[in-house]
């Protein structure tokens, strides 16, 4: 609960009363002459922190509390209840919840990794409104931009680049707004007349993916393109751009984005759709979280869903160097002449113990058919024992599309690939998938990210890839992620991704290749929790020299803003390349204060890295 009591009226507090007073705007508006225009936000030379007299007296915090129906919550660490518990039993159950990524997005003070070496450590803010409605995300902004404080908005708390989390900030968390609601028809505002009715579903922005892949194939046997990670947040992966395990059948997620709700900066709530708004509706898709304003309600179309999906899963150990250079060139041209279309996705990676572990996924083929098309590679592999061992037999599995998000279905059959929500009263509906189980609280060293040309295939370049991506492997192993690069897909996915801000090397990228790596949870100032930060560094190092290496052979590396380095160097020109320009011109011009601070957001340049400082 949020502490009342009362305060008298000093001349800071008469100030700000006075520059909240609903007259001021019809009054500039009058001087002006400009009807309806709001007073331009001043363009604060720094933001206030707790320590600052300029800091809100607890009178407007409780005015503020009282806006918003008493859910303004003091923020504190997940692991306040740490320092304070009385034996091992609760400490160890504190640190067993925090490997829950669900129990991690219900705490408003935690974010989904816990830190990055010389980046960002997990910071809780100083207050949070725990929103339920768009009036609340409103007085949050309006509150965030009168008092000048750095605002942070946080969704399920997955951000690598810890956008989510700042210390001394107020916390607009949307965790709660979280509904699901399909339409059969749906036209965006304003856009009768100018675009056909289409199946769709619109989220709330705190809804993860699976709340809306339960809704959509679940229940209603459709699709809706999203993110792989269950718990990821539905509103920051599609700000990002999204890619799903599918990408080259169903496109990006931000492409198949048909409407938004968003608050901006000047408080207003506005639709973003192609009809109305086109400009900041360009910009949340593939701008980047936290830049443009808070999302509180977004709009997808849904798709006829493929009657099955499924995957092939095998780790095959090369037995010398020169055999791993061989197996890596096998690989890469078995998947230029079979898997390259809109029927495959996600992963191999090339590991620096001469492994490659092979995790693909497909749609729209039977199960009998991927056994044939693989069938041969395997054989090449087996007939060469000399060389190649099978670490893990070829799994080859395909299971019915609508059972595939369906927590009671894979707990029965595939209960080594999930994990539920255990919690007692947790949702049913709730699982994460156990490839993802590696990354929860992570202390990341290094993560960086690379599109890979297409024309690195082709027969004459092909040996280029296949050296730099065996040299890359002597320090670090790489991971091609083949749903992350739109190269394969069809037209029509390629011509909608277009119309997005994400760099346009995406079109002729094959895959994304990720380099990171990290360690367990690292929670500073608890003991036995405390980062090695020398070894954290010399990781670093190796995963940084590992990308220069395959970044050799890529003439204009471009990296996926969702999944990049911290350190990512023009990351300007690497997020959005010439898009950029457009992407800043739309910022000015809805949020012209820079309210939306996040590390290496558009506008970010004009500030300090921790977002308190203009320095532009
Ligand atoms: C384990 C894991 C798996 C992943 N898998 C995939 C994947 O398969 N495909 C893929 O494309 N990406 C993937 N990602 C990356 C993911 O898309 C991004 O990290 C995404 O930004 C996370 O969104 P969130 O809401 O969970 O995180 P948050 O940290 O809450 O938000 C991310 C950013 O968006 C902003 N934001 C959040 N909500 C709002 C809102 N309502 N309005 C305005 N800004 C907001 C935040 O300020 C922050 O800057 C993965 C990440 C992790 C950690």
């Amino acid at each position: 609960m949020f502490i009342r009591g009362s305060f008298p009226m000093t001349r800071k507090s008469f100030l700000k009363r006075l520059s909240t007073l609903p007259i001021l705007p019809a009054l500039w508006s009058h001087l002006m002459g400009s009807a309806g225009a709001a007073p331009p936000s001043p363009s604060p030379a720094s933001r206030v922190r707790p320590s600052d007299p300029a800091w809100p007296e607890p009178a407007a915090w409780e005015k503020l509390n009282q806006a918003v129906g008493g859910r303004l919550i003091k923020v504190e660490s997940p692991l306040a209840g740490y320092t304070t518990a009385t034996n091992d039993t609760a400490r160890a159950k504190i640190l067993k919840d925090l490997q829950n990524p669900f129990y991690i997005g219900d705490q408003p003070g935690a974010t989904q990794s816990t830190g990055w070496v010389d980046a960002w450590n997990s910071a809780p803010s100083v207050y949070g409104i725990a929103a339920q409605t768009t009036d609340d995300v409103v007085a949050g902004v309006n509150f965030a931009r009168t008092n000048n404080l750095r605002l942070v908005v946080k969704g399920a708390g997955h951000s690598y680049l810890g956008g989510s989390n700042a210390a001394d900030s107020l916390l607009i968390w949307t965790r709660a707004m979280n509904k699901v609601d399909l339409h059969n028809a749906f036209v965006g505002q304003g856009c009768s007349g100018h675009a056909a009715p289409q199946p769709a579903v619109t989220v709330e922005s705190g809804a993860m993916w699976i709340d809306a892949y339960h809704a959509v194939t679940v229940e209603a046997g459709r699709y809706v393109q999203g993110g792989g990670c269950t718990t990821v947040g539905v509103a920051g992966l599609i700000q990002g751009g999204g890619f799903g395990s599918w990408s080259k059948k169903f496109g990006t997620a931000a492409a198949g984005l048909l409407e938004a709700e968003i608050v901006t900066a000047d408080g207003e709530v506005r639709i973003a759709n192609a009809c109305t708004n086109p400009d900041l509706f360009w910009a949340i898709k593939g701008g980047g979280g936290g830049s443009f304003g808070v999302l509180t309600k977004l709009t997808l179309r849904t798709r006829d869903l493929p009657d099955f999906f499924g995957a092939v899963v095998a780790t095959i150990q090369a037995k010398s160097d020169t055999a791993f250079r061989d197996l890596i060139r096998e690989f890469i041209d078995f998947y230029r002449d079979h898997l390259f279309n809109p029927h495959w996705g996600e992963t191999a990676s090339f590991r620096g113990n001469n492994e490659l572990a092979i995790t693909m996924v497909f749609q729209g083929l039977a199960k009998s058919q991927v056994e044939n098309l693989w069938d041969p590679f395997f054989d090449r592999i087996k007939k060469s024992p000399e060389k190649y061992t099978i670490a893990s037999d070829p799994i080859i599995l395909a299971i019915p599309a609508r059972k595939f998000w369906d927590a009671d279905f894979l707990r029965k059959y595939l209960p080594q690939a999930v994990f539920p929500d255990s919690r007692e009263g947790a949702s049913d509906k709730h699982f994460w998938w156990a490839a993802d189980n590696g990354q929860i609280g992570k202390y990341w060293y290094g993560y960086q990210s690379t599109w890979i040309p297409e024309t690195l295939l082709t027969e004459d370049q092909r040996t280029k890839l296949v050296d730099a991506l065996f040299s890359a492997t002597r320090h670090w192993s790489a991971t091609f992620h083949f749903n992350k690069g739109l190269a394969g897909a069809s037209p029509e996915e390629i011509a909608a991704a277009r119309d997005t801000p994400m760099n346009p090397t995406v079109f002729t990228a094959f895959a994304l290749v990720i380099i990171g790596g990290g360690g367990p949870p690292v929670y500073p100032g608890i003991p036995g929790q405390e980062p090695d930060v020398t070894a954290a560094r010399q990781n670093a190092q190796k995963i940084g020299q590992a990308m220069t290496e395959l970044r050799k052979v890529i003439p204009n590396p471009g990296s996926y803003v969702n999944e990049t380095n911290y350190f990512e160097e023009s990351w300007q020109e690497s997020f959005w390349g010439p898009n950029y320009s457009r992407l800043k011109a739309i910022k000015k011009k809805y949020d012209p204060a820079g309210l939306f601070f996040v590390h290496h957001g558009v506008g970010s340049e004009a500030w300090t890295p921790d977002g308190f400082t203009r320095r532009i």
